[in-house]
């Protein structure tokens, strides 16, 4: 875990006045300040909780092993980011994953891995019409991974505004559609809005097959497989890589937290002050500027630029004083749709849990594990939700990954994450309570030990986390991982709301630079390179320290 000063300790050391105020040390913050550090100005963070990372954390919570509390796997942490900041100096290691593994309800499981080939001899074994599909399927996914990355690392256009910089960037987006084919573009268009089942439906007919490639849809999302948009949702977990292999996801080495740790490392080098233990109360503002902060203890900071890596609706419901925004912004951002669908428990164990029928050799079990062999059990799954709780048949992404690090736990132990979909942010309309948290946890349990007989003799300890803690924990509003759904509404220029897409807000000064703005959620960094991008120009810095995307191969 790394060890921060809390406010109180640093007071009489700390500097109160600075250049720029970070508030939220996730890793889109650290990106942010990083960026603005490097670019010769002077960088607070300041962060609630007595950890760092926000989403992209690892924490002790039971002794010698380390978990990744929340995010646990990584892909999309865009590697021109990790060079400018020179990550992999200050210990960031991203070690591929092997494979993956969906057990089926009669005893049998369906392998993946990583190497294409030997995927697609183990789809064979369920459909030789799937396995030769896989090609054509990899091969359409790329397309449209072509066309979408190098949008990530560029600030939306504004459709409505006739400035010269968003005129060429509609003219840039124009011609990146006018360079498809017409039977690309439709593709392209119904891809962006179709649902997960039937897209899949074009290429495969084996069940499990299509429940294995459906689960990256639905992740994280408040949709199920057969709810239009959960196409692009996939799109959205495939567009990332590891080692320059696209759409490939590893483990970061020591867990998720070695992220925000290797840019915190990377922030402290430059200069930067970081402070936990300093939770921000309000943003303060004097006309129609931003010039500080006050914390929850009382302590003020100023700064003539604030950068919020919260969330939209935490930072203008809950962060800013309503009197200083517009009506009509306000409402905006009221209506983003940000409601949590999942909840995470994670578990110690005291020895390699036994799936019977797989040796404890095979690489498939270092990867994901699933259990939802099927398109329909995950809609039934996502039917629980709309009524209004967690599932009873709930989806699971599972890894256990001590298999491939073994610097998360002591020999034998392991360290087992398991991504848990659906989970609601209210149960019938009202709040968590202890005990409908232990049944959500239990039901987890359950149905891990349906598949691993005596897996509940192995558990040392378990943190379940519903959408309740984290919102508490994380600040993220309603529980939703991605600050905000990642639904074809509220992307590009529309995130997080129209005319404010461009990190700005209507207050000066005061910007956005967390997962609910371009391009969303995951652990990317790239919202908070984009927002460090937008600051500078406003400050008529130059940002040639920050380096543009990298073409897709
Ligand atoms: C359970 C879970 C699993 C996930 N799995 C994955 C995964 O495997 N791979 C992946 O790529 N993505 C995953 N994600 C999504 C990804 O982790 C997030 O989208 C991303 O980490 C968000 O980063 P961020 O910097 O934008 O914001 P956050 O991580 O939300 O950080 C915001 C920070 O602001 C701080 N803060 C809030 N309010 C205040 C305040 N008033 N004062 C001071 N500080 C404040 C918070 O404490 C927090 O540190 C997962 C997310 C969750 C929750």
């Amino acid at each position: 875990m790394i060890s921060t000063k809390s406010s109180t300790q640093v007071e009489q050391s700390v500097e109160k006045k600075f250049d720029v105020i970070v508030i939220g040390s996730g890793h889109n913050g650290l990106v942010n300040a990083c960026y603005l550090q490097k670019a010769g100005l002077n960088v607070l963070v300041l962060e609630k909780n007595d950890w760092i990372g926000g989403a992209a954390v690892s924490r002790e919570l039971h002794p010698g092993i380390l978990y990744s509390n929340c995010s646990y796997v990584c892909s999309l942490f865009r590697p021109e980011i990790m060079r400018d900041l020179e990550l992999p100096k200050h210990g960031l290691q991203i070690v591929a994953i092997e494979g993956g593994t969906v057990f089926t309800r009669n005893g049998d499981y369906l392998a993946s891995y990583r190497n294409h080939h030997a995927k697609k001899r183990e789809l064979e074994r369920f459909s030789v019409r799937d396995s030769e599909s896989y090609s054509r399927y990899s091969r359409d996914i790329l397309k449209q991974c072509r066309f979408i990355q190098p949008l990530l690392m560029r600030t939306a256009p504004d459709p409505a505004s006739f400035k010269f910089r968003d005129l060429s960037e509609m003219l840039y987006l124009l011609r990146k559609v006018n360079d498809l084919s017409a039977s690309d573009l439709a593709d392209t268009v119904r891809f962006w809005t179709m649902s997960i089942s039937d897209f899949l439906d074009e290429y495969f007919e084996n069940d499990v097959i299509k429940a294995s490639l459906a689960v990256s849809g639905i992740i994280g999302t408040a949709l199920g497989p057969m709810s239009p948009g959960t196409a692009y949702v996939l799109l959205h977990h495939y567009m990332g890589e590891v080692d320059g292999s696209i759409g490939a996801w590893g483990y970061a080495r020591g867990g998720m937290g070695a992220i925000s740790k290797a840019l915190s490392s990377s922030f402290r080098a430059m200069g930067g002050t970081l402070l936990n233990n300093s939770e921000v109360e309000i943003v303060n503002i004097k006309g129609d500027r931003v010039k500080g902060v006050t914390l929850k203890n009382g302590d003020e900071y100023l700064a003539k630029n604030v950068v919020s890596n919260a969330d939209v609706k935490r930072t203008f419901l809950k962060l800013t004083d309503p009197s200083h925004l517009p009506p009509s912004f306000i409402k905006k951002v009221n209506n983003f749709k940000i409601r949590g669908s999942s909840g995470k428990v994670n578990i110690a164990l005291d020895s390699m849990p036994k799936f019977p029928n797989v040796s404890e050799n095979n690489p498939c079990l270092k990867g994901d594990i699933h259990f939802t062999d099927s398109i329909e059990r995950m809609e039934r799954a996502y039917d629980d939700w709309k009524m209004g709780t967690w599932s009873r048949d709930p989806f699971l992404d599972m890894m256990i990954p001590t298999l491939t690090d073994p610097t998360m736990a002591p020999p034998g132990k392991h360290f087992m994450s398991c991504f848990v979909q659906y989970c609601p942010p209210k149960v019938f309309g009202k709040n968590w309570t202890k005990e409908n948290k232990d049944a959500f946890g239990e039901t987890v349990i359950q149905q891990i030990a349906d598949y691993s007989p005596g897996f509940k003799d192995r558990i040392l300890h378990m943190e379940v986390r519903t959408t309740k803690e984290l919102e508490e924990e994380v600040g993220l509003t309603e529980g939703n991982i991605f600050q905000g759904e990642l639904t074809f509404d509220q992307l590009l220029f529309n995130r997080p709301i129209p005319g404010y897409a461009q990190y700005r807000s209507p207050i000066k000064g005061l910007y956005m630079c967390g997962s609910s703005t371009h391009p969303g959620g995951g652990v990317m960094g790239a919202p908070g390179r984009n927002a460090a991008v937008e600051i500078l120009k406003d400050l008529n810095l130059p940002s040639s320290n920050i380096r543009d995307a990298y073409e897709v191969l």
